[in-house]
């Protein structure tokens, strides 16, 4: 009777509500997370705001403590999270421009490949602890199905070609529109095409998007490794001005505001930066600037921005960005990481990869695990 009960409960989840924000908690938000740099609040009539209806399908995190705990002992059990490895990767890497060594006998460092081995060891430990786990993707390849092919009529007629009849100038110009084409197939067109899959067909609770940092290169390009290392999260918010006025990122600022994913954000975020700072012993990365704003004065970890994957995403997404995979040291741990699976070695004690996973994990189980009667996590 009582897994009946859960069922129907779980089958009438994804529901339209009313947004449960006040105009004054939804000006709140807007001066301290969504546009903190300018008056936001100002260009928005809030009644209208918090009239609307949106769609939300996800369990926060102590709505997913009583279901689990109705469903099974596991500490995760009713949880279905989404993780998303960043970029793509293999022949890919160097078109998304995360593709580097420093000398020719290193292994080539690629962000898609490492962040992809940590979302299936997450996924192994957390499904073990009870959760359902889906990858947005299993391999080095991209999942929007459009190609460069589908981009390249679009981007070509933003391009004047050149009017000189001389085969080297009319190459350069065919070669730039297929370069402009690949990048939209595999960034933009990839990210809307991830977003797409989250809202419409996996809808879980939440998405966490891993990647590895890296430093912009010393002056000169040069290639040289850099001192720096630290490590940060990213939840949606902080806007421009100049983004608000657009109309697609206001519907999409309006739908994140009232569907109840912002303060998901910040208790999910909160909790992973602060696994990620403990387990890599890491400062918190820190924007300059005001194209990011930290929004917990407790966690220096947290920052949000507007980035489009974070936007687009409907329901609680966190994006996690540690390490600097170009400074000395991680450059250092992420070769004797390649090397070892690379000789099928036992894995270094310190092994970059294993942190980043048992972070992910200790950062899931503080913000969703069940709790036990003495209030630790299980
Ligand atoms: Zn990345």
């Amino acid at each position: 009777m009582r897994t009946f009960r859960i069922l129907l409960a779980l089958s009438v989840w994804p529901i339209l509500l009313l947004a449960q924000s006040t105009p004054e908690q939804i000006a709140y938000a807007l001066s301290t997370r969504y546009t903190p740099y300018f008056d936001g609040a100002a260009r928005l009539d809030l009644e209208e705001v918090a009239a609307q209806k949106v769609e939300a399908w996800w369990s926060s995190p102590a709505e997913r403590r009583v279901l689990g705990q109705e469903l099974s002992a596991a500490p995760l059990a009713g949880l279905h999270l989404a993780l998303d490895p960043g970029h793509v990767g293999g022949f890919w890497a160097k078109w998304e421009w995360r593709n580097f060594r420093i000398s020719e006998q290193d292994y080539w460092v690629r962000e898609g490949e490492l962040v992809l081995e940590v979302a299936q060891r997450v996924r192994a430990e957390l499904t073990r602890l009870g959760a359902q786990v889906t990858l947005l993707r299993e391999s080095s390849q991209p999942i929007n199905p459009e190609t460069f092919a589908d981009y390249w009529p679009a981007v070509a007629a933003q391009r004047t070609p050149p009017s000189e009849v001389n085969l080297q100038i009319q190459l350069q110009h065919a070669m730039a529109v297929r370069d402009a084409a690949i990048r939209m197939a595999i960034v933009s067109g990839e990210l809307a095409e991830r977003a797409r899959v989250v809202n419409e067909q996996i809808r879980p609770d939440a998405l966490l998007s891993l990647h590895i940092n890296a430093a912009a290169w010393p002056e000169g390009d040069t290639q040289q490794l850099v001192q720096s290392d630290h490590t940060h999260v990213l939840v949606f918010g902080c806007l421009s001005e100049a983004e608000l006025l657009s109309s697609e990122h206001q519907a999409q600022l309006i739908e994140k505001l009232i569907n109840g994913s912002g303060p998901i954000e910040a208790t999910l975020g909160a909790a992973l930066g602060a696994a990620l700072g403990e387990a890599t012993g890491l400062p918190a990365s820190d924007y300059q600037g005001d194209n990011a704003i930290r929004i917990d004065a407790e966690v220096p970890y947290l920052w949000a921005r507007n980035l489009m994957l974070l936007r687009l995403v409907k329901c609680p997404t966190v994006l996690l960005e540690p390490y600097v995979a170009n400074s000395e040291r991680e450059y250092a741990r992420i070769q004797a990481a390649l090397n070892a699976r690379a000789h099928h070695q036992p894995l270094p004690a310190d092994d970059i990869l294993l942190e980043y996973t048992s972070a992910v994990v200790e950062g899931v189980m503080q913000a969703y695990g069940t709790l036990q009667a003495d209030g630790e996590v299980q």
